[in-house]
Parts: C-alpha cells; structure tokens; sequence
C-alpha cells in the first residue's frame, strides 16, 4: 500500500503578489523535497478535480459562494480583496476550486481504492474559511468541503478532524460546531491569529491553546492528553487532517519550536488511531508553512509517518 498525493497545476495560478508567503512555490518545495527523498516512487502521484458548487455548498453559504464567483477576476491585472488578508486575482477561483475538489478525490481514493491514506498538496488554504466569509488566505474551506462530502456520499456518522497548524481553525470549529458528527481537534499557538478557540464549548471541540515558544515535547505531551482519549472515545470511520507545518521552529509566521520529528511523530500516531477505527483511512489537507526548506521537510517526515 502506498500514500496517494493529489495536486494540479492550477493551485499555482493563485498569486497574490511578489512578497506574499502564501506563495505557488509553496508547492513547488514540497515536490523538491519528495524527489530529494526518494520518496516519489513510494507515492501514487494524482492529478485533483475540481470542486462542483453542490460540494461548496455543504459547507457554505450560497450568497457567500455566488460573492466569490460573480466577484473573481478574470482579466491578469485585476484583484479585489476578501477580507484584509484574502486577496483573489485571475487564477485564485480556479486554484481554490481545484484545492476544495481534492479533498474529495483523496476520500474517493481510501474508500475505493488501495490506498487507504492520502495527501493533498494544494492551495489556497481552508481552515480558516468560516461558513459565510472568507479569512487568512482561505477562500473554501477545504478539509470541510471533503469531510462534508465523505458525510454524504459514503453515510459517515463520525469523522475526527486534527488540525496542527500553529494558526486556530476557526473555520472549521464554525462550520461543524453544532454537528454531532464531527469531533474537532485543533492545537494552536494562542495568542496569536485569529485570536479564537479559547472559549468554546462542546463536546466535539478538542482546542489546545499552547504558549509562543512551545516545544516538541510539550506539544507531544498535551496532544496525548487533550486528543487520543477524544479520539479514542470517538471511533471515526475517517480521520481527516488540517496538515499546517508553520509551527516549525524555522517558520516564521509564529513562535513554535516543532521539527519534522514532531510531524513524523503525529502521523504514525494518527496512523495507529486509523487502523483501530477505520482501517487505516487518513486524508491529510496542506494548510500553512511558509518557510520552503522546513515546509518541504516537514511534509515528507509526516509522509513517512503515515506509510
Ligand atoms: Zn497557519
């Protein structure tokens, strides 16, 4: 069995500017890595589809979604801004179709196909898409999309979403909030952006707001803590992954101190919890990482993880 890895050229037709980290080469690191690793020939490489409006819509608002496409540019020049971090130019609507679409293919391919985990290497970003508005470089949220569809077409009565980027998801805490259905796991640096997380309530919310300066073990330790025992009472029949990798220790875009040791490590835990609930079925979505070398790094150790 190997890990199947979808993306598509056009989740690099979204670009913002010069300077912005949520940048196409993002991608383009990731792939480096992998065939610096030799790993590519332990991966099934797969080309995404993009996301039809009925996907989108289990997860957001129709107004919301008919505001992105009546407003997307269509002309090379042209941009307008979301929200004050979320800009769309010419190629983003087709990008963030492509990135939501993928999430749906890779839970097509580990309930269909041999492989029972996937990774999907694509941009925009989701997590922080709420129901009706878009934020922090995120325009569909696209682990919501997938776990959404996954609900539908295959009937799941309980999906665990882990989310580790260093950034809260609030997006996805908004989407599934009141859904039974879904139990969220999120670790985040706090306080940090969106500032949220700290507050809610549920049962099916599992948030571990950690410190600036955080380390492996720390992490480690509240993550078995807070989230295996979550986990375990749970039994999802799929495990969906917000894979963020900016709480690397050389990620600038906060104040985290993990390695790849730390992805390593959580993947083979996730592994282990997926062949317990739901043989073996893991779909992992890029979120953040903005720093090429550790990101590329960092997603290959938690391939390695999951294999
Ligand atoms: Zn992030």
């Amino acid at each position: 069995m190997s890990i199947t890895v979808f993306s598509h050229q056009y989740c690099s037709l979204h670009r913002v500017s010069e300077v912005h980290p949520e940048e196409p080469a993002r991608i383009a690191a990731i792939n480096d890595q992998i065939i610096r690793s030799g790993m590519e020939f332990a991966l099934t490489q797969k080309d995404a589809e993009p996301a039809d409006r009925e996907d989108l819509l289990r997860v957001h608002a129709a107004n919301y979604v008919d505001d992105v496409f009546d407003r997307a540019p269509t002309e090379p020049d042209q941009h307008i801004w979301l929200d004050p971090d979320t800009m769309m130019t010419a190629g983003t609507l087709r990008a963030a179709l492509y990135a939501a679409g993928s999430g749906i293919c890779a839970v097509d391919e580990v309930f269909t196909a041999e492989n029972r985990r996937a990774f999907c290497s694509v941009r925009p970003p989701g997590h922080h898409a709420t129901w009706d508005a878009a934020m922090g470089f995120c325009i569909f949220n696209n682990v919501a999309v997938a776990t959404a569809y996954a609900m539908h077409k295959y009937g799941l009565e309980r999906v665990a979403i882990v989310d580790f980027d260093v950034h809260h998801g609030n997006g996805t805490e908004d989407i599934f909030l009141n859904d039974e259905r879904v139990l969220f796991c999120s670790s985040f640096q706090h306080p940090l952006y969106p500032n949220s997380g700290t507050e809610t309530i549920s049962h099916e919310v599992i948030n571990i707001p950690l410190p600036a300066g955080c380390d492996g073990p720390t992490w480690q330790a509240a993550v078995r803590e807070r989230w295996f025992p979550a986990i375990d009472a749970f039994e999802p029949q799929l495990i969906m992954v917000s894979a963020g990798f900016d709480g690397h220790m050389e990620d600038d875009m906060a104040q985290f101190n993990l390695t790849e040791t730390d992805y390593h490590w959580i993947a083979q835990e996730l592994k282990a919890l997926a062949e317990r609930y739901c043989e073996g079925r893991i779909v992992a979505m890029l979120e953040g990482g903005y720093d090429h070398s550790s990101l590329g790094r960092s997603v290959v150790a938690f391939l390695k993880g999951m294999q």
